[in-house]
Formats: C-alpha cells, structure tokens, sequence
C-alpha cells in the first residue's frame, strides 16, 4: 500500500521492454517516492518484472491485469485504485506494425490504432477528471521519432504516433490550467522485443504488389542502414527509463 507522502505511478505495458524497466527504476527509488502500479494485459508474464523487481515487489510495486484495448478492462483497473489517486500515469503500451501497405489487412491496422493511440486515449480519459479535480498529475506518453518523422514501411505505426502527437499537443495546453503537465517522450531505436519482433517481420515480410523500387530500397538501404543505427546507436529501455524518471521529477 502506497504512503501518503509517496507518489502512485500507473504504467501500462510492464511485461517486457521500456515499461519494465521503468517500473523497475522507480520502485528502486532510493528515497522511495514512489509506488508503481505495474500493469500488464497478461498476468502469466509477470515473472520478468517480478525478478528485476526484487525486494520492491510487493512493496513499492504492485501489479495489476490492464488491456488498453479493453473499455471494461481499463475502466476496472482505475477503479480498483481510485482511493489511492493516480499521481503519473505513463502511457507507454505499444506495438508495431510493418511492411508493404498492400500487404496489410485493415484489421491489423485497427488493432495498431486501438492499442497505440486509442489505447492512451482511453487512459488518459480515465485517469483525466481525477487529476483535474485535485488540480494536480503528469500523464507522460510514450511517443517516438516516428512521431515526428515518417518511415518507409511503417506508414501504419507512424500514422499512429502522429496521432499521438497532435492529440498531446492539443490535450496538453487544456489540461495546464488545472495543473496537470502533459509530456511526450520521443526515443529513436531502443533495444527491445520491439526490435527482435520488427526483425521476424522483416524476415516474414511478402511484398506482392509493392513498388519494386521501394522494396529494393528497403531491402537494399533502409533496413541495413536501420540495422546499423540500431546497432551503433540503439539506447537501452534503461535509458528510456532515465529519461521518464528526469521528466516526472
Ligand atoms: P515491447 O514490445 O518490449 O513492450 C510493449 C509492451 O506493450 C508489452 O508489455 C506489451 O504487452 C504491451 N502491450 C501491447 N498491447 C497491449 C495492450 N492491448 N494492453 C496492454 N499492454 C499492451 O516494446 P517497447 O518496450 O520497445 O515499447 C514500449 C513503447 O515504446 C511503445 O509504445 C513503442 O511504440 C515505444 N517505442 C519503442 C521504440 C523501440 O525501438 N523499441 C522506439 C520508440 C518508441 P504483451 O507482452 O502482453 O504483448
């Protein structure tokens, strides 16, 4: 049970990548300002988080079933910590989506829009009346480069992080004068199951119909030259989380 002179941080997505780690981070917290409430769609995959965790499980950090997909789902984990009061909610589930437009079912890219933008929609919607009332709260989301910069074969994905963009900078400037901060965090490659799946895809990916040029330039420039930067230049989820601590202190 958070203290009172403790902040609760929700976060969605703790069951791999950069929601772990930032869950992990802030419940480590030396002076022990926070309590996190880790969420994930699937309780089976808590081990990982449970074990980087360690002693703070249980303590600074606790776990709750979130599908943010899911109205029901999202509407019953708030409601199941409404007398705590969510201080930060990190909005950082998300999933990819890539390859060809041709090759690309609508369903597919619905699902794409329900999680990653949809999906932080739903939250902040819920968490939104609470903070306002108590005049107080950061609602941070995690956004990408690919917000701010379209990708070739990730038109879906970019398009969903666009949305996230212009949403944000709408919402932010609304919610400022009932002093509640809204923030984006942008990472470029980070070194997750998000790049391991994205690779699979690749190495799945038919392109029936695709523009021939594009593909060879995909194939021949873009997914080597990406290979490179993820390599050389890809950030760890540690770093990411770094960054969300810096931006809620
Ligand atoms: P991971 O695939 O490691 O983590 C994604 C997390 O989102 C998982 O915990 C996954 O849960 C969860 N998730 C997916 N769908 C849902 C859902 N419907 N409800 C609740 N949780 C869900 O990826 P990352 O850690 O890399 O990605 C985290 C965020 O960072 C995403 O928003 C991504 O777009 C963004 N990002 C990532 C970059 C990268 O290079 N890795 C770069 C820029 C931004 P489950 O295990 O159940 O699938």
């Amino acid at each position: 049970m958070a203290s009172s002179e403790q902040k609760v941080v929700l976060i969605t997505g703790c069951s791999s990548g950069i929601g772990l780690r930032i869950a992990v981070l802030l419940a480590k917290d030396e002076e022990k300002r926070y309590h996190v409430i880790a969420t994930m769609r699937d309780l089976k995959k808590k081990d990982k988080l449970v074990e980087a965790a360690g002693d703070a499980y249980g303590k600074t950090l606790t776990l709750l079933a979130l599908d943010v997909c899911s109205d029901d789902s999202v509407k019953q984990c708030i409601n199941s910590v409404k007398d705590r009061h969510i201080d930060i909610l990190i909005n950082n589930a998300g999933i990819g989506l890539l390859g060809p437009l041709e090759s690309i079912g609508v369903d597919e890219m619905k699902r794409v829009f329900e999680t990653n933008f949809f999906g932080m929609v739903r939250m902040i919607k819920e968490v939104m009346p609470d903070m306002k009332k108590r005049r107080s709260g950061h609602i941070i989301v995690m956004s990408s480069v690919m917000g701010l910069q379209g990708v070739v074969f990730n038109d879906v994905y970019t398009a969903s992080k666009f949305a996230i963009e212009g949403f944000c900078e709408s919402l932010a400037v609304q919610l400022l004068k009932f002093n509640v901060n809204l923030s984006m965090i942008e990472p470029g490659p980070v070194h997750t199951e998000f790049e391991t799946k994205m690779m699979d895809d690749v190495a799945k990916m038919e392109y029936p119909g695709a523009d021939a040029d594009t593909v060879r330039y995909f194939k021949d420039v873009y997914m080597p030259s990406s290979i490179d930067i993820f390599e050389a230049m890809g950030q760890s989820p540690e770093d990411i989380a770094k960054c969300a601590k810096k931006v809620i202190e």
